[in-house]
């Protein structure tokens, strides 16, 4: 067995509650570090509710446990210094760096052979004419840093007037898709991967509303999936659970983003695999081995998102239907309150 005990999270919101249950089924215990409201701290160990400037409680928080996690890419570089200084985190800096940064993300991707969207640097409003007139309309406009479930982000029309983000952005040529999928998989200390059928992703409104497996894209795609997605995650000698969202398109595969943590796409796992992507991060990151990623049944994972929670009475009796709730208090319009898995195969 690992020498691995007691696990850290950077974040507690679902993501790190999932895992704090998936480590704990492993005789394992998680510390969640958190600055805001912390769903995970219900099911954890130990929760330390303080800013990532508070060097005391970084410090206290890092000496608690053998390895650190995270749940969040967000976290500013001067907690992550002091972090690293005690203890290891997993996934490495390298994987933090590039996916906090979609063009760091999109340079790193294209520099290891993969194809994303045609994009150029928007460093201010000024540059944003020039960018336009190289990648054409339409297309978008998105932050470089801090974007998620479709925030700051700009859709530049065929025509019209085009907005600012406010911040430093790429611009991002429009891609054409047929389905959007992506591929979770795990990469462990040695270098073995296990990978997870991809899912087909559909979203309303740039947030994820469901994930379909099997994704029904011929075994071609998949297969390029399951590459493209493993070769990702060897050019960052990456260890746990890595999303790769991907656009089918009649070309082949485009790279949307890189996540580098367990990832919403990928909770279908919970009611379609004997071992799930939580259970595979806490494995990776605690230097157990990998389970296999093979698929026992068809899954339809269902997003609950603000008042879908009225829903929840009826979702409870339907058959073959798993419901996760968050244990977040308010369902605001927007917010990811729970999800469901529907087994149907
Ligand atoms: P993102 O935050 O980059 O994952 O974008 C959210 C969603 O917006 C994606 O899942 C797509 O549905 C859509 N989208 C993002 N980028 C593009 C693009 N370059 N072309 C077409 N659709 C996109």
């Amino acid at each position: 067995m690992s020498e691995i005990r007691t696990i850290g999270i950077l974040g507690g919101g679902q993501l790190g509650r999932m895992l704090s249950v998936a480590a704990s089924r492993l005789g394992l215990r998680c510390h969640i570090f958190e600055p805001g409201a912390a769903p995970a701290g219900d099911v954890a160990w130990r929760v330390t509710n303080a800013p990532y400037e508070d060097e005391a409680a970084l410090r206290e928080f890092a000496l608690s446990v053998d390895v650190i996690t995270y749940e969040f890419e967000n976290v500013p570089t001067s907690a992550l210094d002091l972090l690293e200084s005690i203890r290891p985190i997993r996934p490495n800096r390298r994987a933090l760096a590039v996916s906090q940064d979609r063009l760091t993300e999109k340079t790193f991707l294209n520099d290891i052979g993969l194809t994303t969207a045609p994009f150029a640097d928007v460093p201010d409003q000024a540059a944003l004419e020039g960018a336009i007139a190289q990648i054409g309309r339409p297309s978008i406009l998105k932050t470089r840093r801090m974007g998620y479930d479709g925030k700051g982000q700009v859709r530049i029309g065929k025509d019209g007037q085009a907005d600012w983000t406010g911040a430093p952005s790429v611009l991002e040529g429009f891609v054409a898709f047929t389905a959007e999928i992506s591929v979770i998989i795990a990469r462990g200390a040695d270098g073995q991967v296990a990978a997870f059928d991809p899912g087909l992703n559909v979203h309303e409104g740039g947030i994820l509303r469901t994930t379909t497996v099997p994704s029904g894209q011929p075994a071609r795609v998949s297969t390029d999936a399951v590459l493209i997605a493993a070769r990702i995650a060897n050019a960052l000698d990456y260890v746990g659970v890595l999303g790769v969202e991907m656009f089918v398109t009649p070309q082949g595969l485009i790279v949307n983003e890189i996540a580098p943590r367990v990832h919403n796409s990928g909770h279908w796992t919970q009611a379609g695999c004997a071992v799930d992507q939580f259970e595979q991060h806490i494995r990776a990151v605690a230097s157990l081995p990998l389970g296999d990623g093979k698929r026992h049944a068809d899954v339809v994972m269902e997003n609950l998102i603000g008042d879908d929670m009225d829903r929840v009475p009826d979702l409870l009796r339907a058959p073959r239907t798993q419901v996760h709730l968050y244990g977040k208090g308010e369902a605001r319009p927007g917010r990811k309150m729970g999800h469901v898995n529907r087994i149907s195969g």
